[in-house]
């Protein structure tokens, strides 16, 4: 399976995607962890970045991109596919990560939407900052990051939407049912993907189960 996941800081993007990555045996591919990994090791591409990380801005598309190129380009020549989690996260990168899989064979199959409310997301990574050191889980980072997924990264959404490959899961339930909600939907989905033209396709809103079971 090829799923690209989009989701709000705090949403769950990292659990879900380790969890999806397990199940259908592909590499999860994230783009926060990756630039961390960069930042860690002092690389000279970690040093460029390290002051957009801190300030929870959003750093250059082509760094991203390239990075993204690489790990994609890895699990085609392994023959498998992908969880991308953190890409894309505007427009420009929408297109250019569509243009990189077309030329591969390895365009997105599913796009996971995880979608929760603001006030929750904020009290889920001030709560996380007490237990982990994200340099940008402070209040005012967290602020500044939820604003730029509200301004550039949510309208992607739509675009996926139109296509018909979006599936919008409720992130506000607890881990292990939203993880549930999504691994069913994308083993329903699995035999079908490669069958049924994007034309053909329609986006699945699962965003009312939660409130439908009285889970929140
Ligand atoms: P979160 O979704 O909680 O903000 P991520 O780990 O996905 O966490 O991203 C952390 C930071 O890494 C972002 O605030 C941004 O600075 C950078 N980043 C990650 N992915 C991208 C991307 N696709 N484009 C630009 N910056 C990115």
């Amino acid at each position: 399976m090829r799923i690209l996941l989009v989701a709000p800081p705090g949403a769950g993007k990292g659990t879900q995607g380790a969890l999806i990555a397990t199940h259908f045996d592909v590499p999860h591919i994230a783009t926060g962890d990756l630039l961390r990994d960069h930042v860690a090791r002092r690389t000279p591409l970690g040093l460029a970045v390290q002051d957009c990380l801190d300030r929870g801005e959003l750093v250059s598309d082509e760094i991203v991109l390239n990075i993204v190129r690489d790990e994609v380009e890895k699990a085609k020549r392994e023959g498998r596919g992908y969880v991308l989690d953190g890409m894309p996260r505007n427009m420009t990168q929408a297109r250019a990560i569509y243009q990189i899989a077309r030329t591969l064979d390895m365009t997105a199959q599913v796009v996971l939407h995880l979608v929760a409310d603001d006030d929750e997301l904020v009290r889920r990574l001030l709560a996380r900052a007490a237990l982990e050191h994200r340099t940008d889980d402070t209040e005012e980072v967290v602020r500044r990051r939820l604003a730029i997924y509200h301004d550039v990264t949510h309208p992607i959404v739509d675009w996926y939407d139109q296509r018909g490959i979006l599936v919008a899961v409720d992130a506000m339930q607890p881990v292990d049912r939203v993880a549930r909600q999504i691994l069913t939907a994308l083993e329903a989905m699995r035999p079908l993907v490669n069958l049924v033209p994007e034309s053909a396709r329609q986006s699945i809103d699962l965003t009312g189960l939660g409130k439908a079971f009285g889970n929140h």
